[in-house]
């Protein structure tokens, strides 16, 4: 979900923006009123990430999933392997599609343990040589999180923080990049941010489009093309909701609290469970499986029915799941909870 008064002050000046007279969908991406919401949601989202002034950042197209892509095409320059540590769905597919552009060395897989686990650090068959070393922080479909930032030495990191970004803070110099897809914790789908340290921009393969090409884009303030305008807009409102709420370390508290409370229930529960090992549990995905499973369709029209939504898992682990991101408030999470505890007493 996106934060209600992001979503009630887009729909106050959906068709005056401004006082322009017009819905900012209507105006040029070129024009000064545009460009101030492309110099302030950048300043922003630097404060709010405290992000190094050595780093870009780029507001691009195509989501989480073009930058598979657009990761090996960038930064591989004269290297022909880089590493993967395989934890869920999404790191699988950025692997799959670096796939077609160089060795993929999978340094580590969870595969073994269904993905409800992150191997053992130790483990990880790491190559000094890789051009950089990319991995999934939040792994949203299976409620996998990494407790900590891996390190291999000079080897530059790349961080998938599709559905982590924002939900607290971080230190941005221990990633080469890191990117996101908007449509989690930033805004409406159609927009992808990331955040790059300089001295990686300039590497990219001829065949690369300036539209995909990082330093391109760094080089063109994120404007090659027509970007997707009202998407940017609606980011920029978030990033000051997320300010006015306090900062990172606000929303951190929140959202810690948030799940500590979902996974307490789960825990103490007969009916439903988590399979995630309690070292790396999401804060922003939480997976839940129904002991009888014959149970699920009712729970999920019962749950509809008292207008908890979306609780459908992903159809690759089945099960539920509740995406409890920055926008969903403590009384949702506490809404679920009621619900679940009713449920299981009325079985
Ligand atoms: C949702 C998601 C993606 C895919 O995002 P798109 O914008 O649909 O391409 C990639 N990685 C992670 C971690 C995600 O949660």
């Amino acid at each position: 979900m996106l934060p209600r008064a992001v979503m009630q002050k887009a729909q106050n000046e959906l068709v005056d923006w401004n006082n322009m007279g017009v819905s900012v969908m209507e105006i040029s991406h070129r024009s000064a009123a545009f460009q101030t919401i492309v110099e302030q949601s950048e300043h922003n989202l630097r404060e709010l990430l405290n992000i190094p002034n050595n780093y870009k950042v780029l507001f691009m197209q195509g989501g989480a999933t073009a930058q598979f892509s657009f990761i090996p095409m960038n930064l591989l320059g004269d290297a022909t392997t880089a590493d993967y540590i395989e934890t869920g769905v999404w790191s699988a597919k950025a692997i799959k599609e670096a796939e077609r552009f160089c060795e993929v060395n999978v340094a580590a897989t969870g595969r073994e343990d269904n993905f409800t686990n992150i191997p053992d650090f130790d483990s990880w068959q790491l190559n000094p040589e890789a051009a950089y070393l990319h991995y999934c922080p939040n792994e949203t479909i299976h409620g996998v999180e990494f407790p900590y930032v891996p390190q291999n030495g000079d080897v530059p990191v790349i961080a998938d923080m599709s559905s982590t970004i924002l939900s607290r803070p971080i230190d941005v110099s221990q990633f080469g990049m890191i990117y996101a897809g908007a449509q989690k914790n930033i805004g409406p789908s159609g927009i992808a941010i990331v955040i790059i340290r300089e001295d990686l921009l300039g590497k990219a393969s001829a065949l690369t489009s300036d539209l995909f090409n990082y330093q391109k884009v760094a080089e063109q303030l994120s404007l090659v093309n027509t970007p997707p305008t009202f998407a940017w807009y609606l980011a920029h409102l978030t990033f000051e909701w997320l300010l006015e709420q306090g900062g990172l370390e606000v929303m951190a508290e929140r959202n810690e609290r948030k799940a500590n409370k979902l996974y307490a229930v789960i825990d103490e529960s007969e009916l439903f469970h988590n399979p995630v090992d309690k070292s790396c549990r999401s804060w922003m995905n939480v997976p839940f499986i129904l002991s009888d499973e014959s149970l699920n369709q009712r729970f999920l029209d019962e749950a509809n029915a008292a207008g908890l939504v979306a609780l459908e898992g992903h159809r690759s682990v089945g099960g539920m799941r509740a995406s409890i991101y920055n926008a969903m408030p403590e009384e949702g999470v506490d809404a679920l909870i009621a619900f679940m505890k009713a449920f299981e007493n009325s079985i």
